[in-house]
């Protein structure tokens, strides 16, 4: 199989990579080209041109600041991993990156590139989504705009000439866990849940990522039953979620 023809060009910068987005609609981004990639070549996609990013520089780290994680786009998965275990409280990061994809792909994905492609079983964004996260963008005028990764779903994706430069993270106060199920050994998770329990008290908050659907998110305060029933009831199709939520807060508590 042979992609359609595009052009090829390196940006040296976030700004000139959303400049050239600017001026050739339906142009896209390439960071780490693993889902991009195979998508161009059996064309599932088509672009006219494909900007590379991975040449631009200063956004392929990322470091603890105060209690806060801030993630340059072109971070591997693997280096994030390597980043995350340094802290005994994001462990769940560090779980959710495991069991993300293989280490090869981890090795070459993106922060970046997981985020734009915004799926609801992304094991890293539910757990970035069990804290407060925010993500930056720049456009081709220069425009930089900070957005909660929650409107990433609700608006399905960055916009078609923004890149996405930096994605900030604070951990969640409480213990927070994360378990996948996928029907099949060999395939992406079916179902991803994340909850955070508050110390000696009862489950605070949780998001329940589905196949295909926007995750769903319940705050609960402490007293209330450990099962948010409003959420397991929602996707009472699937009781894979509700035991997953039961276990992981009992899990989270101790
Ligand atoms: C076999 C396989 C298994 C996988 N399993 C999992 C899994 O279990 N869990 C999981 O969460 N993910 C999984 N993935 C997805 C993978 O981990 C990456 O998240 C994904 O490939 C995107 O990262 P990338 O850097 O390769 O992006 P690319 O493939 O380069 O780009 C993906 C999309 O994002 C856009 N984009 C990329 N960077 C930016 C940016 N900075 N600004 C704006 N738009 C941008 C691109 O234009 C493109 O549309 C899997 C992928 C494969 C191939």
């Amino acid at each position: 199989m042979r992609p359609a023809p595009f052009q090829y060009v390196r940006a040296r910068s976030a700004l000139e990579a959303a400049q050239m987005l600017g001026h050739n609609p339906g142009a896209r981004i390439l960071s780490g080209g693993q889902t991009l990639i195979p998508e161009l070549t059996r064309r599932a996609v088509t672009s006219p041109l494909i900007v590379d990013l991975k040449t631009a520089r200063g956004m392929d780290t990322a470091h603890w600041e105060d209690a806060g994680l801030t993630i340059g786009a072109l971070c591997t998965l693997s280096t994030l991993e390597a980043v995350v275990a340094q802290r005994p409280h994001a462990r769940y990061l560090q779980s959710a990156l495991a069991m993300t994809a293989s280490p090869a792909i981890r090795h070459r994905a993106t922060v970046g590139g997981t985020v734009a492609l915004a799926s609801s079983t992304s094991e890293l964004l539910v757990a970035l989504l069990l804290g407060t996260t925010s993500c930056e963008t720049v456009d081709a005028d220069g425009n930089i705009r900070t957005r909660d990764l929650n409107e990433f779903f609700t608006t399905r994706n960055v916009g078609d000439a923004e890149v996405l430069t930096t994605v900030r993270h604070t951990p969640p106060d409480g213990a927070a866990a994360l378990d996948e199920y996928a029907r099949q050994s060999n395939v992406p998770a079916d179902v991803v849940v994340g909850v955070v329990s508050g110390f000696e008290t009862n489950l605070l908050h949780t998001v329940v990522g589905i196949r295909g659907r926007l995750p769903t998110y319940a705050s609960r305060h402490p007293g209330d039953p450990y099962v948010p029933r409003h959420v397991a009831s929602a996707w009472s199709h699937d009781a894979i979620a509700e035991r997953l939520i039961t276990r992981l807060a009992h899990a989270g508590r101790h």
